[in-house]
């Protein structure tokens, strides 16, 4: 007998299998689902590989899952044809390679989750344990021989090459040896029941074998006949002389029943079909444990030829934007025949959340992954499916409720696709919503935001930075508040990305409120007071930019504050102070693009302001004062804060800070702490004045 190799489970496995082997939970019917599953992805697999070379299903030509429940042994047996695991495929698949999911399953069970979302997580297959207290998976690849898989959990498993059963040609049998409790699922009834629930719409046969019991009226043999003591009873008397001798018995029959006969649901007429059937259609696609958010089922015909089905979930998936996962969900069909689930042409990624199936007329059967690319047919598929879409988008933002949920979830999808596809943009924007200083805790549209634009406004206003709180109370927002005009609040950090490429709604401008060049309708007499203080603060502009140097690119008069004395702006081509954020927050990003994209920065001082007043009148009067760097540095550097950007030196602007707090609390620069309480010392007399100017 060949020998036992024993495997350690990895340690995040192995602390998901006790948990679901000790669970109370009470829906543990899921595990068949989750297996059906498995076994329909393995038959995918070894169809798609054999359509370019039909020889890989020689061994077995029928494509099945079949369910045969023993009740004598207490074990329940799933059984498909499908592509099967080499040695190395049971190690790694089944046991000492941890998933993303597997923590991720277990936080989520840990703040509430239920175990039916296992498949959603990848780590479906654990679920035999909710029902079996051991398992064994014997299992062939066409490039290998016949493996035994067997654990009891326990931390351990073992693989041995298969003696014990017979030749599989090609797939894998799971026998589950169910728990004392969990008989239940060995009843023809009760699993019928669940693949009914649970499996319908899975796209190959799933055969129910059961053994029956039948009376069967045999003919008795004469030699039996003879050979029959005189006093035991006979069996049968059977009374008509002209009539065989027959007797009744029990004879064990093995029926095989197909239990998921209904014809592909996208095959169907739209009118025929229910809520509910597309409701567990969808769930048996996806493995999602809830019902969809919406639904789209329609046929193209003309040069070409198709159905599709597409459906958007009710919430995003965990790992949305991961970048090593699947990159879509619509399972591509030709001619009813399924030919593989990730064709990354089929639909852009921007709509990968959308899952669904297209079942094309046209295509060849036996198209391959490269021909696919080039495909022209394909192409046309997928502007269709775009097309469509975004039609079932518009539908869902007709019910505000829906709408709400559906953005939540997909908002940076809809982003993503305003970014990367131009041809629909302006449809897209449509879409968009934010939250602005007009909206309250609604959120906005912007065909809501034109609406109510008054008469002298001439383009779209927003904020970016890094949450509703930090961009609410930005100066940036003072004399744009005081006008009336509206401001779109951009606190997704997508939004840096999609804006960029939008540059207009409706024909209107959107105009950053934190970039260079921010025009503001004044009239005549405005822009004249405002011509006249440039004037007035040249020199200290000029000052200003002196003791700056390099930090910033120019220093000039600002009609954007209201209140505050200055604000930093960024290049209407470079990045935002919330951009740069992002940016710095990106690990592999280009550091030459960022000294490229990021140094243009724009000090604009309020003449309004009695900080700058006052500074200006302090350097008119002697442009070597000592103070005025001081405080230029100190205003620089809370600009930076209250602009939105990081400080590059926190520690000396701590120090100018504590310096200030100093000169308030009038304590002297060499005073300890423990005289505090002394008289204060001399002040410097235009340090003071100062400082009251700040209050
Ligand atoms: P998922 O199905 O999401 O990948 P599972 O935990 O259900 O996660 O299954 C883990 C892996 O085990 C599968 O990805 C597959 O490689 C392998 N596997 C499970 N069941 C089968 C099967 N019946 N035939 C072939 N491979 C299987
Ligand atoms: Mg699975």
């Amino acid at each position: 007998m060949p020998e036992s190799e024993t495997f350690a489970f990895q340690a995040e496995i192995s602390q998901l299998m006790s948990l679901i082997i000790n669970t109370f939970y009470s829906n543990k019917e899921i595990f068949l689902r989750e297996l059906i599953s498995n076994a329909s992805d393995a038959c995918d697999k070894i169809r798609y590989e054999s359509l370019t070379d039909p020889s890989k299903l020689d061994a077995e030509k029928e494509l099945f899952i079949r369910i045969v429940p023993d009740k004598e042994n207490k074990v329940l047996e799933i059984r498909d044809s499908g592509i099967g695991m080499t040695k190395a495929d049971l190690v790694n698949n089944l046991g000492t390679i941890a998933k993303s999911g597997t923590r991720s399953f277990m936080e989520a069970l840990s703040s509430g989750a239920d175990i039916s979302m296992i498949g959603q997580f990848g780590v479906g297959f654990y679920s035999a344990y909710l029902v079996a207290d051991k398992v064994e998976v014997i299992t062939k690849h066409n490039d290998d021989e016949q493996y035994v898989w067997e654990s009891a959990a326990g931390g351990s498993f073992t693989i041995t090459r298969d003696t014990k059963y017979p030749p599989l040609g090609r797939g894998t049998l799971m026998r589950l040896h169910m728990k004392e409790d969990q008989l239940e699922y060995l009843e023809e009834k009760k699993i019928k029941e669940i693949v009914k629930k649970h499996s319908e719409f899975i796209g190959y046969p799933i055969q129910l074998v059961v053994e029956k019991e039948v009376e069967k009226d045999v003919e008795v043999e004469e030699e039996a006949k003879e050979g029959e003591d005189a006093d035991k009873p006979k069996i049968e008397e059977i009374t008509d002389e002209e009539k065989p001798k027959t007797k009744k018995v029990k004879e064990i029959t093995k029926e095989t029943e197909e239990l998921n006969k209904t014809k592909p649901l996208w095959t169907r007429n739209p009118e025929d079909i229910t809520k509910e059937e597309y409701a567990s259609f969808y769930k048996a696609l996806s493995n999602d444990w809830e019902d969809h958010l919406a639904v789209k089922h329609f046929s193209v015909e003309g040069q070409l030829e198709f159905r599709a089905l597409l459906f958007i979930p009710s919430r995003a998936p965990f790992d949305q934007f991961e970048q090593k996962k699947k990159r879509n969900n619509i399972k591509l069909y030709v001619r009813r025949v399924f030919i593989m689930d990730d064709c990354e042409d089929l639909i852009p990624e921007w709509l990968s959340f959308v899952k669904g199936i297209v079942d094309s007329e046209d295509l060849p059967l036996n198209i391959s992954r490269e021909v696919l690319q080039q495909n022209k047919i394909l192409k046309v598929i997928r502007k269709n499916l775009v097309k469509k879409c975004i039609e079932m988008f518009f539908e869902i933002a007709e019910d505000k409720e829906q709408f709400k949920k559906f953005y939540e979830a997909f908002s940076k999808n809809i982003k993503l696709g305003i970014h990367e596809d131009s041809s629909n943009r302006a449809k897209l924007a449509e879409l968009l919503r934010y939250h602005s200083t007009k909206s309250g805790e609604e959120m906005t549209s912007l065909k809501d935001y034109v609406t109510r634009m008054p008469e002298k406004q001439k383009d779209i206003y927003y904020i970016t930075g890094e949450s509703k709180l930090s961009v609410e109370t930005a100066p940036f927002l003072e004399r744009l508040k005081k006008k009336g005009f509206e401001v779109l609040y951009l606190v997704d950090p997508i939004d840096e990305y999609s804006i960029q490429q939008l540059k207009e709604f409706d024909g209107k401008k959107l105009v950053s409120v934190t970039k260079e060049g921010l025009e503001l309708e004044e009239d005549e007499e405005e822009k004249k007071k405002f011509e006249e203080l440039k004037t007035q603060y040249e020199p200290l502009c000029t000052q200003i930019k002196e003791i700056l140097g390099d930090k910033v690119e120019k220093v000039v008069l600002s009609n954007r504050i209201v209140n505050s004395p200055c604000v930093l702006v960024t290049g209407q081509y470079g990045w935002s102070a919330n951009m740069e954020r992002i940016m710095k927050a990106q690990a592999l990003r280009d550091s030459s693009m960022s000294a490229y994209m990021a140094s243009k920065k724009t000090l604009e001082l309020n003449p309004e302001n009695a900080i700058v007043a006052s500074l200006k009148a302090k350097a008119d009067a002697d442009k070597n004062d000592k103070t005025v760097k001081d405080l230029t540095f100190l205003l620089y550097e809370t600009a930076l804060l209250s602009s939105g950007f990081a400080l590059d030196d926190p520690s000396t602007f701590a120090n100018r800070i504590h310096r200030m707090i100093k000169l308030g609390l009038s304590i002297d620069e060499d005073e300890t702490v423990e005289v505090v309480d002394d008289l204060p010392p001399l002040e410097d007399v235009a340090v003071e004045s100062q400082m009251e100017e700040v209050d």
